[in-house]
C-alpha cells in the first residue's frame, strides 16, 4: 500500500490502513507534515516554521507505516510502480494520492515570477524573510521609506495574512521597528469577485471587510488583476499600484503534468474522482484531499473534507481487500471559521448557527491547537500566540531573526 503525501489527507488514511495485514508506505518530499492554516503566522513573524511542522518519520512509525523522504516524478500504471526523485521505485497494490495543490496563477502575466504563495513552510518563511528585512532596511533609513503589500484573493487565506499585516502595523511596529513611519506602510487586499470569503453568509462577509477597513487594510473588491511586475500590480482598468510584496492567494492547481499525466484532471488540473475517491478510469488509485476533484459533488479544499477524505479512500482499500464493494464519500460539514484579526473571526456552523468577534476567535484559536498535530507544537503555539496577542504593543508578538529557506 503506498500513500503520496503526508498532510491532513495522507495522515489521516494511515490508521484505518493499519488495520489490514498489509505493509504502508508513506512517501513525503519533506521530513515534515506541514500545518498550513498557521501559515500565516509565521510569514507574519508569530510563530517559527516549525511550530507548524511535525516529523512524518515518528509519526508514521505510531501509524503503523513506514516513511520514505522522496518526491513522486512518475507513475508507471500498468505495472503499479512509482517512481521517486531518489532513483528508487516502489510498487503498490493500492495506491492513495494526497499531495495537495499549489497556487493556480490563471496566466496573469508576470504572477508567477514577482509574486509570493502560502502553501509550504518555505513560502511562509520566504515571505517573512522579505517583510522582515524591507521593515528592517526602512527603520534604518537605507531604503525609500514607503512599504505597499498586496494581497490578491479575498478568500481565508488572504483575509487572514491582510488582517494580521495590519494590526502588526498599527500595534507592534513602534515597538519593533521605531523608525518605521506606520503612514507609509500600505496593506491593500484586491479580490475580483463582489465579496470577501464568498462561501459564507453575507452577513460574516460584511463583518469581515468592515473589520478589515477598521484595521486600515484597503479593500479592492470587483478588481482583477492583469500583470504584476516587479515592484507594483497593473489592474484591469491600467492603473498601476506600487506594491513592493505581492502575495497571490488567489486560486489553487493540481500537481503538474509531469507524474500524473496519466490520471484525468479535472477542473485547475486536480485529479479527478468518483464518487467512492477512487480515480476515474483506474482499478487501483485513490486520490484523496486538496488534490482530487468529484465533479458531481465539489467539497471545498479545507483541512476537514482532506481528512475525512484521507479516511474513506483508506476504508475503500480495506473493502476492496475483503471483497466488499467501494462506497461513495459523503461529507459531515462541521463548519467553517476564518479569524481576521485579535479578538476577530468568523465562524459558521451545520445548522446555520453564526458566530463573529471575541468567541468566534476563540472558538478559532482552540479548532487549531486541537488540529495541530504534536503536543509540543500545540503549546509552543499556544505559547507564542498568547505572547503575540497578549504583547503585541511592546513588541513581543514579532519573532525577529533571520530563517533559511529549504531547497524546496
Ligand atoms: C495558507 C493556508 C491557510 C489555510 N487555512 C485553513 C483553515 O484555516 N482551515 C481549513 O480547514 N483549511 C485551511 N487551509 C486548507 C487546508 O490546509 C488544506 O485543505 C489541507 O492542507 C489539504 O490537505 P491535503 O492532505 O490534501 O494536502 P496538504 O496538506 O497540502 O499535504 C500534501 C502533502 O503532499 C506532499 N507532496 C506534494 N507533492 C508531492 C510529491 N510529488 N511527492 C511527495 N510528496 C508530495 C507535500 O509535501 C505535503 O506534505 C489553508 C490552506 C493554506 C494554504
Amino acid at each position: 500500500m503506498l500513500v503520496v503525501g503526508g498532510g491532513f489527507a495522507g495522515m489521516s488514511a494511515l490508521p484505518v490502513l493499519a488495520r489490514s495485514d498489509a505493509r504502508v508506505t508513506l512517501v513525503d518530499r519533506n521530513v515534515y507534515s506541514t500545518f498550513q492554516p498557521l501559515l500565516y503566522q509565521v510569514a507574519t513573524a508569530g510563530l517559527t516554521s516549525s511550530d507548524v511542522a511535525y516529523p512524518l518519520w515518528s509519526a508514521t512509525g505510531r501509524r503503523g507505516a513506514r516513511f520514505r523522504k522522496a518526491e513522486i516524478v512518475g507513475l508507471d500504471l500498468s505495472r503499479r510502480v512509482a517512481m521517486l526523485d531518489t532513483g528508487e521505485e516502489i510498487s503498490y497494490d493500492y495506491l492513495i494520492i494526497a499531495t495537495g495543490v499549489s497556487a493556480a496563477f490563471f496566466g496573469v502575466t508576470g504572477a508567477a515570477e514577482h509574486s509570493l504563495s502560502l502553501y509550504t513552510r518555505r513560502d511562509a518563511i520566504t515571505l517573512r524573510n522579505q517583510l522582515m528585512d524591507a521593515l528592517e532596511t526602512r527603520n534604518e533609513g537605507l531604503t525609500d521609506p514607503e512599504l505597499d503589500v498586496t494581497i490578491v484573493g479575498g478568500g481565508a487565506t488572504g483575509v487572514e495574512l491582510a488582517g494580521t499585516l495590519a494590526e502588526m502595523r498599527n500595534v507592534a511596529l513602534p515597538a519593533v521597528f521605531p523608525q518605521v513611519d506606520r503612514s507609509m506602510f500600505r496593506v491593500r487586499l484586491i479580490e475580483m469577485g463582489p465579496v470577501l470569503l464568498a462561501p459564507y453568509h453575507d452577513q460574516l462577509r460584511r463583518y469581515t471587510r468592515q473589520q478589515l477597513i477598521d484595521r486600515g487594510v484597503e479593500v479592492l473588491l470587483n478588481t482583477a488583476i492583469k500583470e504584476v511586475r516587479p515592484g507594483s500590480v497593473l489592474l484591469a482598468d491600467e492603473s498601476e499600484h506600487r506594491s513592493d510584496i505581492t502575495v497571490w492567494a488567489a486560486g489553487v492547481a493540481g500537481p503538474d503534468a509531469g507524474w500524473t499525466s496519466g490520471l484525468p484532471r479535472g477542473k485547475g488540473g486536480r485529479i479527478q474522482v468518483n464518487a467512492d475517491l477512487q480515480v476515474t478510469g483506474q482499478d487501483r488509485v485513490f486520490a484523496t484531499g486538496d488534490v482530487a476533484i468529484c465533479e458531481h459533488e465539489p467539497i471545498a479544499q479545507l483541512a476537514q473534507p482532506a481528512i475525512q477524505e484521507g479516511r474513506h479512500a483508506a476504508e475503500q482499500v480495506v473493502r476492496r481487500l475483503t471483497g466488499q464493494p467501494t462506497r461513495p464519500f459523503h461529507y459531515h460539514d462541521k463548519g467553517t471559521m476564518a479569524t481576521i484579526g485579535r479578538r476577530s473571526a468568523v465562524v459558521e456552523l451545520r445548522g446555520g448557527l453564526r458566530l463573529r468577534g471575541t468567541i468566534a476567535w476563540f472558538a478559532w484559536l482552540g479548532l487549531h491547537l486541537v488540529y495541530l498535530l504534536g503536543n509540543r507544537n500545540r503549546v509552543v503555539t499556544l505559547v507564542n500566540l498568547a505572547w503575540r496577542y497578549l504583547t503585541w504593543s511592546r513588541g513581543g508578538g514579532v519573532i525577529v531573526g533571520d530563517d533559511v529557506p529549504e531547497k524546496r
